[in-house]
């Protein structure tokens, strides 16, 4: 439970209760008024991730329906909602509470909208915790875009955590450092947004996959996806001993 400890956590659970609560929810919402063309692309940019992390899920050996998830890091839920459409029995938590509130309020809201009968909508638990809290075991961890907020070393931790919590799948994603999006970064080209409120922590896809492997796990899938002002890296790993999928 050291990952991520000292100010900078402090930093980004404040970022997230107040200014960037309101960012971020603006971008992962779906009304367009207020809305600036980067905001708009970022959108973009995460509803891709989360479907490609939804069709890696579908693939997902068992059914998602009755799967137990742990969605670390939930922001409003895009993903964990949908999970908990299909069934899935999801633990949705992030380390801010006005996150985690907008959440359960979208996830009320798509449960209205469920048929009377038949629906396998499950409602999700949430909590307020952060990364380094979680326990249990799952049968799928899932973290997209949250260890962009963690150092390099403290990522390197935080992915051993999660890894030690799941049983069959850990999906991940971050922002990849490349010669190309540092050279953006530091020019001030990229994240627009959170770099001004709270530092942006690009990963090197080795680091990701090492700190894989000395969790004993191992990358069966990856995906890239990028939009002018959105970049994300999204890995599926599974336990190193596992057969390679058909
Ligand atoms: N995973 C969500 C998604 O893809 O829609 C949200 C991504 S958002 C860019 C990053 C989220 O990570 C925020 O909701 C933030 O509050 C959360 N977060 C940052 N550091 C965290 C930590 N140490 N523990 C738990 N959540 C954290």
């Amino acid at each position: 439970a050291e990952a991520a400890g000292g100010g900078d956590k402090e930093a980004v659970r404040a970022y997230f209760n107040s200014t960037g609560f309101e960012r971020w929810r603006k971008i992962y919402g779906s009304a367009t008024e207020g809305v600036n063309r980067v905001q708009l692309d970022i959108r973009e940019g995460h509803a891709q991730t989360v479907a490609a992390a939804l069709s890696m899920l579908r693939d997902f050996p068992l059914p998602l329906a009755g799967a137990t998830v742990c969605d670390a890091g939930c922001g409003t839920g895009s993903l964990a909602i949908p999970l908990a459409a299909e069934g899935a029995d999801v633990l949705a938590s992030d380390i801010s509470a006005a996150m985690v509130s907008e959440a359960q309020r979208q996830a009320q809201m798509a449960l209205a909208q469920q048929p009377a009968a038949g629906s396998p909508f499950r409602m999700p638990r949430f909590e307020v915790r952060d990364l380094e809290s979680l326990e249990g075991r799952y049968d799928v961890v899932v973290c997209l875009d949250v260890l962009i907020h963690y150092p390099r070393e403290e990522a390197r931790a935080m992915i051993r955590h999660l890894a030690s919590l799941a049983d069959k799948r850990l999906l991940i994603s971050f922002a990849p450092s490349t010669l190309y999006l540092d050279f953006l970064k530091r020019v001030g080209e990229l994240f627009p947004g959170p770099s001004k409120a709270t530092r942006a922590y690009l990963h090197r896809e080795r680091d990701i996959e090492d700190a894989l492997r000395e969790a004993g796990w191992r990358v069966a899938n990856k995906g890239f996806i990028s939009t002018q002002f959105y970049f994300s890296k999204l890995f599926e790993a599974v336990p190193a001993g596992s057969p390679p999928s058909s």
